[in-house]
């Protein structure tokens, strides 16, 4: 593939990618409901999702799939009838799981129900109240500092009824039944890098992937936060094959990338993700793992312990805009969800090629002239080969894997996993199996 036409694919995947998370932005999602279930139908006409439905009171683990919420409007009425907060204009006007009201109160009465950001007066925050039943509304202080004292007519048309929670899962079969796990959470309303850009760059990981042959079988989840694994946990807890995942959120705003470790901290999808950040040069910061995030916290569960690592770029809860209404299109940008996939491309590759080896002739080292491999190999430059073909070699007893040998040599993995395929063509390396 030529360079413009690398950069020009580049740059249509770059916008496909920002036009989903457009196209999703305005779904009232939320941990149930018609919301998360036109998000999933929307991404099935990128990859063939298979949606499933857990009815409102089955037990998963210690939690229960709670009753759905619907939520069709919502508004608060000044005495004039006009609309001074309204549902349409923002689905995150209201909190998320409000039980329906319908009445007339003064300021006084309707206060303890406003939530507003005083440092950010212009932005509506985001609240939800999953497992207390109440009802509120989210304005600007802006607005809540415009009211009056009424009366107002305040109004949700909500209603919480025993139904389904919803999530989507695609299964890409391999060679083995060894599963890489990449997980997203699609439980968020307007909100753009708060869930959008994850569902996102993992759609797009799904849709590359789905056409390419693979060692590992491969699958994608989108579920609600934290009840949607815990849901699928509950479900598969008896056939667990996850041997490396990635969750990812948050993944397009302008920061670095940061990379969460699993609960283990060694593990291969650890050492993995770090290979594929030292080679791409750019920026990041890689955190140990720690119980708070998203739905990392559940995989790596001590009852569990997948070795499950996080992918982000600003850290949750540390940006302003976190949560709030100022989390919306323009603040995702399309070169960071483009960065974002193209590490995601690169831990799968790593994961997939890295093997261990044994060095066939391991006694000095093998004539390669010989055996036509000083020539350059996939197009880098020769003395990089050689190289990597004399790490692979020395390192390649059968107990070391590529992977040890990318962090050994520091050299970057794909001239290390060219150099293994070449070797193993001139019959100097033997595959190990698992
Ligand atoms: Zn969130």
């Amino acid at each position: 593939m030529t360079a413009d036409r690398r950069e020009s694919d580049r740059a249509t995947i770059k916008r496909r990618m920002m036009d989903l998370v457009d196209e999703l932005y305005p779904l009232p999602r939320s941990i149930t409901g018609e919301g998360v279930r036109k998000t999933l139908r929307v991404l099935q006409r990128f990859i063939p999702l298979e949606v499933h439905e857990v009815a409102t009171g089955t037990q998963v683990l210690d939690w229960t799939v709670p009753r759905e919420w619907t939520i069709r409007d919502a508004y608060i009425k000044d005495a004039t009838g006009h609309r001074i907060v309204d549902f349409n204009s923002s689905n995150l006007h209201v909190v998320g799981y409000s039980v329906p009201v319908h009445a007339t109160m003064s300021l006084a009465e309707l206060r303890p129900h406003l939530h507003s950001l005083p440092d950010r007066p212009s932005w509506i925050p985001y609240r939800t109240s999953y497992y207390h039943e109440t009802w509120g509304f989210c304005l600007s202080h802006d607005q809540l500092l415009a009211l009056d004292e009424g009366p107002f007519e305040v109004r949700i048309d909500s209603d919480l009824r025993d139904g389904h929670l919803t999530y989507g899962e695609l299964v890409l079969p391999g060679e083995t039944r060894d599963e890489i796990l990449v997980s997203t959470h699609i439980c968020h309303p307007s909100l753009a890098n708060d869930n959008l850009s994850g569902i996102a760059v993992a759609t797009f990981l799904a849709a590359e992937l789905q056409h390419a042959p693979r060692r590992h079988t491969v699958r994608f989840l989108f579920a609600p936060g934290t009840i949607g694994s815990l849901t699928w946990l509950s479900l598969h807890e008896h056939d667990l094959r996850v041997r490396h995942g990635l969750v990812l959120a948050g993944v397009g705003d302008g920061g670095n990338l940061t990379y969460k470790r699993s609960r283990r901290g060694d593990a291969d999808v650890d050492r993995a993700v770090q290979i594929a950040l030292r080679d791409s040069g750019v920026a990041h910061t890689v955190q140990d793992f720690s119980p708070w995030g998203y739905d990392e916290r559940q995989f790596n569960s001590p009852g569990f312990n997948l070795s499950v690592g996080s992918l982000m770029r600003t850290v949750h809860g540390t940006y302003p805009e976190y949560h709030t209404s100022a989390d919306d299109l323009g603040f995702v940008r399309p070169d960071r969800l483009q960065e974002s996939l193209e590490t995601c491309r690169a831990v799968v590759g790593i994961l997939e090629a890295d093997r261990r080896y044994l060095n066939l002739s391991p006694k000095g080292e093998p004539a390669l002239g010989r055996r036509g491999l000083y020539s350059p190999i996939g197009g880098s430059e020769a003395p990089v080969d050689r190289l990597a073909m004399l790490w692979v070699l020395n390192l390649s007893d059968g107990s070391h894997s590529l992977i040890d040998v990318a962090e050994r040599s520091g050299l970057a993995f794909p001239a290390i996993s060219d150099a293994a395929r070449s070797l193993e063509k001139a019959g100097l390396l033997e595959a190990r199996p698992g």
